[in-house]
């Protein structure tokens, strides 16, 4: 399975006027073309978005390309798989148009192939035929895709396995456009955002298919958190009028309960502290299972060094000393760090 990084995901200005709708019924041929005769240095996003901008330059509606190969292994969608071309002059109904971004005499990585001939099989399996392999200089006079790539595709395009790169890298253009918010929350010990992993990601997915909000997906949910959950999470949290830091498309409580009904996931309680007992428990000939209990919770925090035999009920200097570290490691001075507990202490031990 192919993973196509949307328009919407990494920043694609609105169309130019609307490309026309081709039925893959039309397609018979995969043209590869390259950048040109320069090689290319950008990497992410900032690919798609200096072709955009030349061809916006051009006239067109948008990227010409269906599909743009990085040197990473990323594809980007230009027209995607249901629109007209501007990549070969009488064939950008019949071709599928990938670029792989690389120019002039640059080699090409084997992500990059894999990742298109992953596009290949893709478009053969959707028209359901075996299309015709080309390259630009098949279908025009002109040197795309260049040598190599004229090369590789002339030997049947042969790759290695594809994988998805896992992140594309780059930022979405400031001002107009916003950036997609990439942090984790954790709900209920699961975690929720981008790179966050596992069937309750998908049971998301799942649900934000249900309810109408997927149009940034281009392959549906998986159990892997992308840009797309994060943005079809976001459209979801902004038809509950919620706005600003609460609508990055990253989950909080609320949002994930009213999407499925209730959290996935446990809690696990906070054990409550016991209650301070008196102060006068504490102190020189003193003896009860609070001190215990004390001297217990002081070698569990790591407060125990002054104990030669363990913490036991008979009051200590060793319980003292143990005490008073833990209060001097509060920052707390004087009367406050002397070593016999007070409620103040016996909470923040205990919490
Ligand atoms: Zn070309």
């Amino acid at each position: 399975m192919t993973t196509i990084i949307s328009r919407a995901t990494w920043g694609a200005k609105p169309w130019n006027g609307t490309p026309a709708s081709v039925p893959l019924s039309k397609r018979t041929e995969f043209f590869v073309h390259y950048d040109g005769g320069a090689h290319i240095t950008r990497t992410g996003y900032a690919i798609m978005r200096a072709i955009e901008a030349e061809h916006l330059g051009n006239g067109w509606s948008g990227v010409g390309y269906h599909f743009v190969v990085d040197q990473a292994g990323n594809i980007y969608e230009g027209r995607g798989w249901n629109l007209q071309g501007a990549h070969c002059p009488d064939h950008n109904v019949s071709g599928i148009g990938v670029q792989i971004a690389i120019g002039g005499d640059q080699e090409p990585s084997a992500k990059a192939l894999a990742a298109c001939r992953a596009l290949y099989e893709e478009a053969c399996k959707k028209t359901d035929r075996t299309l015709a392999k080309k390259g630009h200089r098949d279908g025009f006079a002109t040197a795309c895709p260049g040598t190599k790539l004229y090369a590789w595709v002339k030997a049947g395009m042969p790759a290695g396995d594809y994988a998805p790169a896992p992140n594309p890298g780059g930022s979405l253009p400031s001002g107009g456009g916003s950036t997609v918010a990439r942090y984790k929350v954790t709900i209920h010990d699961l975690e929720y955002g981008y790179g966050a992993k596992g069937d309750h990601v998908t049971k998301v997915g799942k649900a934000l298919i249900k309810a109408g909000f997927d149009k940034h997906y281009t392959s549906g949910a998986g159990p892997t958190w992308t840009d797309a959950d994060t943005l079809n999470y976001q459209d979801f949290q902004k038809s509950l009028g919620l706005s600003g830091d609460a609508a990055d498309g990253v989950p909080g409580e609320i949002s994930l309960k009213k999407l499925l009904g209730t959290i996935p996931g446990t809690v696990t309680p906070k054990p409550t502290p016991p209650k301070f007992p008196d102060q006068d428990k504490f102190g020189p000939g003193k003896s009860n299972t609070y001190i215990t209990q004390l001297g217990q919770q002081l070698v569990r925090k790591g407060y125990g060094k002054h104990y030669t035999d363990g913490p036991g009920p008979k009051w200590s200097d060793a319980d003292r000393k143990n005490v008073q570290d833990f209060q001097r490691a509060q920052g707390w001075t004087g009367t406050n760090a002397d070593g016999l507990p007070g409620p103040e202490t016996w909470s923040r031990l205990f919490s």
